[in-house]
C-alpha cells in the first residue's frame, strides 16, 4: 500500500472465514475486504448507494442458493466485478453459464495466495478491458449519430442546389428555397435583396423580393426591414427600389410580419462581391448547433450561385426583350404580345386598344440640343409611360421616337381618355438637359377591337397608324381614334 492512500476496498458475500481470511491474507493490507453474510446479502439497491469495491467474491454455493430474480439484480450493478468461487467438491464449472452471469473470473477452492492474486489480477484486467470497450462503443455510437447528421445535412443540401439550379427565375428560386430550407430549420418565410452599385460609388438601386399576399401594414414592416439589411450588408445608401414577389411553392400561404420570428440576414456573395442578402424568417426560439450554422452556409454559398446564374439570365432575356436605351420592350417582342393579346381578345371576348405614339418635331431637338439630348428625351418619355399605364399595359419602342402601348381589357373611350393624360403630362413636362430645360409634345393614334370583331391583329395597328398619321395633319399634340373623330380635350 502506498502511504496515505486509502486500502481498496473489496467486498465478499457470504464468505466462510476460511475464505475471507485466505483473501486477506493473500492481498495485503493494500485491501480492505468487507463480507456480507451469507443470511443477510444486501439488495441491489442498498449496493448502489455504496462504493464501489474493486471486485466482489462469491462463493458458487452462495450463488446457486439465490432466487434467480435476486441473482439478476446483482448481475445488473454496474462496475462490481465479481469473481466465482468453485467448491471443492464442484470441478466442472460450466464456462459458458459462468460468463453469462458476468463473472470476470473463476478460482478453485482451496484458496491459495497466487490464484487470489491472480484471479483479481485478471479480473481487474478484464474489467479495464470492459470499459475500454465501453467507451469506443459510446464513442462509436457517436460517431454514427453524427455522420447521419452528416448524411441529412447532405442530403438537405443536395435537395437544395438542384431544386435551386433546376429554376431560371429568382422569384422561383427564393420560393423553393424557403421550402428547402425547412428541413434545416425551422424557416417562417424567406425574403431576398439584390442590388445593383450606381455609378456614385456610394448609393444601391436594388429589388426586394417580398412573400405574396403581404398587406399594407405588414408589407412595409418588410420593405423597412430589407431597406436596413441592404445598407448594413452593402454599406451603402439605397436610392431606389423595386418590389417583386416570391413564388408561393407550397399549398398554405402563411403571412408572417417580421416581429412574428427571429429575422436571419445572411449576404449573398459572388467572386468575393455582395450583391444581394437573403432574409430569414425562423422560429423565435431558434438555436443553431455549430454543424447546422457550416450547413446554412455551405447552402447560402448554393443559393448565392443560383440567384447569380438567374439575375444574369433575367438580364440577358431582358437585353433580348428590351429596346437598350429606353428599357421598355422593343418592336420584336411587342410584334409577339400582340398576337397573343389578340388570340386572347378573341377567346375570352375582351376589348383591346392600341395607341401609337410619336414624338413631335424630334428632329428639331437633335437639331438643337444635340443626339444625347434627344436621348434623355426617349428614356424620360419611357419612365412617364411606365408611371402612367399599368403593369398589364405593355409599352414598347416602336422605332425611332416612336412608342406603342397595348392596353388589354381596354375600351375605346377609356384607351383615348389615358391617350389624352399621357399627351397632357408628356406636354407639361420639364426635362432638364445640362443649363436647358427641355419640353416635347406628342401625337398618339387611338385604335380598339371590340369584344367579338372578326378583325385581325394587323388592322389594329394599320388603324391606329392612321390616327396618328391624322393626328400629325391636324396640327400635333393631340390624340386622334380610328375611325376618325374629333378630339377630346382636357387641359
Ligand atoms: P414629326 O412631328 O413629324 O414626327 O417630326 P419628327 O422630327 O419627330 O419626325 P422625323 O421622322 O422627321 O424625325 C425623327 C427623328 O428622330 C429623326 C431621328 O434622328 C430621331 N431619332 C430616332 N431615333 C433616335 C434615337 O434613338 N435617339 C435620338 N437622339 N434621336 C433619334
Ligand atoms: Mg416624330
Ligand atoms: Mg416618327
Amino acid at each position: 500500500m502506498k502511504r496515505g492512500s486509502r486500502p481498496e476496498l473489496l467486498w465478499g458475500f457470504g464468505l466462510n472465514n476460511n475464505e475471507a481470511g485466505k483473501i486477506e491474507d493473500s492481498l495485503g493490507p493494500g485491501f480492505f475486504l468487507r463480507n456480507f453474510s451469507e443470511r443477510s446479502l444486501p439488495s441491489e439497491k442498498e449496493l448502489s448507494n455504496q462504493e464501489k469495491p474493486a471486485a466482489t467474491w462469491i462463493p458458487q454455493r452462495v450463488w446457486d442458493e439465490l432466487p434467480e430474480a435476486r441473482r439478476e439484480a446483482y448481475r445488473n450493478l454496474e462496475s462490481t466485478q465479481r469473481i466465482l468461487i468453485q467448491d471443492e467438491k464442484k470441478n466442472n464449472v460450466d464456462l459458458e453459464s459462468v460468463l453469462e452471469d458476468g463473472f470476470l473470473a473463476v478460482i478453485s477452492s482451496p484458496l491459495t495466495s497466487t490464484k487470489v492474486q491472480d484471479a483479481l489480477f485478471r479480473a481487474k484486467e478484464i474489467s479495464g478491458l470492459y470499459g475500454d470497450l465501453y467507451r469506443m462503443t459510446e464513442e462509436i455510437i457517436m460517431e454514427r449519430e453524427l455522420l447521419s447528421r452528416k448524411t441529412e445535412h447532405l442530403m438537405f443540401l443536395n435537395t437544395l442546389l438542384s431544386n435551386a439550379t433546376e429554376r431560371l427565375e429568382v422569384a422561383d428560386i427564393l420560393g423553393q428555397a424557403a421550402e428547402d430550407l425547412k428541413l434545416l430549420l425551422p424557416v417562417l418565410s424567406v425574403q431576398g435583396a439584390f442590388w445593383n452599385v450606381l455609378e456614385t460609388g456610394r448609393h444601391v438601386e436594388t429589388e426586394i423580393y417580398l412573400n405574396p399576399g403581404l398587406l399594407g401594414e405588414v408589407q412595409s414592416e418588410w420593405t423597412e426591414l430589407m431597406i436596413e439589411n441592404i445598407v448594413a450588408l452593402s454599406g451603402m445608401d439605397v436610392l431606389g427600389y423595386n418590389i417583386s414577389e416570391t413564388v408561393n411553392v407550397s399549398d398554405r400561404q402563411m403571412v408572417y410580419s417580421p416581429n412574428a420570428g427571429r429575422v436571419l440576414a445572411l449576404p449573398l456573395v459572388s467572386r468575393g462581391d455582395k450583391f444581394g442578402c437573403l432574409v430569414m424568417l425562423c422560429d423565435k426560439n431558434i438555436r443553431l448547433a455549430k454543424d447546422q450554422v457550416s450547413t446554412l452556409n455551405a447552402a447560402v454559398n448554393h443559393l448565392s450561385l443560383a440567384l447569380n446564374n438567374a439575375l444574369m439570365f433575367t438580364k440577358i432575356k431582358t437585353r433580348a426583350d428590351r429596346d437598350g436605351l429606353t428599357r421598355v420592350f422593343n418592336r420584336r417582342s411587342f410584334d409577339e404580345r400582340l398576337v397573343e393579346e389578340f388570340k386572347r381578345h378573341q377567346r375570352l371576348n375582351t376589348d383591346l386598344s392600341l395607341l401609337m405614339i410619336d414624338l413631335d418635331h424630334f428632329k428639331n431637338i437633335n437639331d438643337t440640343y444635340g443626339h444625347l439630348a434627344g436621348d434623355m428625351v426617349l428614356e424620360r418619355v419611357a419612365r412617364l409611360f411606365e408611371s402612367t399605364f399599368r403593369s398589364t399595359d405593355f409599352i414598347a419602342r416602336y422605332g425611332g421616337e416612336e412608342f406603342v402601348i397595348l392596353l388589354p381589357h381596354t375600351k375605346e373611350a377609356d384607351a383615348e381618355m389615358l391617350a389624352e393624360r399621357v399627351r397632357v403630362k408628356i406636354e407639361k413636362t420639364n426635362m432638364p438637359y445640362q443649363d436647358k430645360n427641355i419640353k416635347v409634345t406628342a401625337s398618339i393614334g387611338v385604335s380598339s377591337v371590340r369584344p367579338g370583331s372578326l378583325e385581325k391583329d394587323v388592322e389594329i395597328l394599320r388603324k391606329a397608324d392612321d390616327a396618328l398619321y391624322n393626328a400629325k395633319e391636324q396640327g400635333r399634340n393631340r390624340v386622334m381614334v380610328s375611325p376618325m373623330r374629333p378630339q377630346l380635350k382636357i387641359m
